[in-house]
């Protein structure tokens, strides 16, 4: 072990060649979620990455006057990052996206190899955005054979350093199994789809991290007596809305607080499908940063969705989800905040806003809402330095204009965020998203 004073002095060396990473914000508002409270006006001072006491830092390398309101960096936990084979600038361009709408994490819940590189030069800050989790590519009905290739598919990608294992729909129970042995003796989370075969209730009884965009939930709100009990669900069960029934939802929510397993509800990405005007979906401001030919292939998606809801339910649909969006959340259970963009119709950034909203209109305050993207996060990722605003947290700040716990849209008014230490100004933030506005414009 290294003697103590040779590393205090290495520390310190450290940091005065690094005099130059420190910042000071002479005026904000730190915004407690856990407490749903605001502090006075005060400093906050952030050196090499880092949160540290006002009175450590000596002189800042650089001061921004402010009296904005600070949280700490969202994350998006249902995130996909496109496949590098799309062209490096899709793939920057959509990390800078996250990162200029205040999110510093975010899960990609379908990676590939080029991902792991990428995890790094996110990490050293070679390439702009936010801290990358990576999956590996997907567990399914067709990558995944059997129970014994299964085991084989589990060890292959944690000894790849995946951070965790997407599940996808088609799993049998036999392979579904296999996977959930093999990731726990190995300690890789497993989050994502649950398959038909599977379904809630061996869902429940593994330990599987998170369950994403609710599924499964839908076939167990339809009665055993009911004549479309066990019938084909369709896209989230979407098939089963005439059948559901609102009262079986308080014990499912009770069941998922008992099994500790978190939701991820990317609820925003299926009211766009489910229920939105598509002309205003498509209208939206934010939609300058999607590559015109992408903005095309969305309404097409989304037609084909329509035609596969059936007549009448979508907005039926939207509210049962929001009903057990609430009552998970009152129950106690973890909700942690994702909303799959860029999935059809689903702007990267953008899309997480909208999320924040829905969590609000579904019975959270704005706080507890801001707790899914921020404390619950690290929480559960067991990074007690992240999703924090004290000396010692990684330096991942949202600085806004507007108090976001009076009103969950004010989480929109991003006057500059910070992503370990580094620090992105409005302007600068405005720079890049131009930049990807004239890209997208041009169809690149
Ligand atoms: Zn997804």
């Amino acid at each position: 072990m290294m003697p103590k004073v040779i590393a205090a002095l290495l520390l310190i060396s450290l940091a005065t060649s690094l005099a130059a990473d420190s910042l000071l914000f002479t005026n904000v508002r730190l915004v407690d979620v856990e407490n749903a409270s605001v502090s006075e006006p005060m400093p906050l001072a952030v050196r090499d990455g880092f949160i540290v006491a006002a009175g450590e830092l000596g002189e800042a390398g650089r001061v921004v006057e402010t009296s904005g309101y600070l949280i700490p960096g969202l994350a998006e936990m249902h995130a996909h990052v496109p496949q590098m084979r799309l062209g490096e600038s899709l793939v920057h361009d959509t990390l800078v996206l996250y990162l200029a709408h205040g999110i510093t994490t975010i899960r990609g819940m379908l990676g590939e190899p080029g991902h792991l590189t990428l995890r790094q030069q996110l990490a050293s800050g070679e390439v702009i955005g936010p801290r990358l989790i990576t999956s590996g590519p997907s567990f399914n009905g067709n990558s995944v054979s059997s129970a014994a290739a299964a085991r084989d598919m589990v060890r292959a990608q944690a000894e790849a350093g995946y951070d965790l294992l997407k599940l996808h729909p088609g799993l049998w129970p036999e392979a579904f199994q296999a996977i959930t042995e093999t990731a726990e003796g190995l300690g890789i989370d497993y989050s994502g789809h649950i398959s038909v075969a599977v379904g809630l209730d061996r869902t429940l009884a593994s330990r599987q991290g998170s369950i994403d965009h609710l599924d499964g939930y839908g076939q167990k709100l339809v009665p055993e007596d009911h004549e479309l009990y066990g019938t084909d669900p369709g896209l989230f069960a979407i098939n089963l809305v005439s059948a559901m029934d609102e009262s079986l939802i308080p014990e499912l929510a009770r069941r998922t607080v008992e099994a500790g397993i978190a939701n991820v509800p990317t609820q925003s990405l299926i009211e766009n499908w489910a229920a939105a005007d598509v002309e205003a979906l498509l209208a939206r401001d934010g939609m300058r940063w999607i590559p015109v030919q992408t903005r095309e292939q969305w309404r097409g998606a989304i037609e084909n969705i329509r035609g596969r809801i059936p007549e009448g339910q979508g907005q039926r649909f939207v509210e049962i989800r929001r009903q057990l969006i609430g009552a998970l959340h009152e129950a106690g259970a973890t909700i942690l905040l994702g909303a799959d963009a860029p999935q059809i119709m689903s702007i990267p950034g953008d899309a997480i806003h909208h999320e924040l909203e829905i969590y609000v209109e579904s019975g959270m305050s704005p706080a507890e809402a801001l707790a899914t993207g921020t404390v619950n996060i690290a929480r559960y990722l067991d990074q007690p330095a992240h999703g924090c605003l004290e000396p010692g947290c990684v330096a991942d700040l949202v600085l806004l204009t507007d108090n976001p716990l009076e009103d969950i849209r004010h989480s929109r008014s991003i006057q500059g965020v910070m992503r370990a230490g580094r620090w992105f100004d409005r302007e600068r933030l405005d720079e890049l998203l131009d930049d990807i506005a004239e890209r997208a414009a041009a169809g690149q």
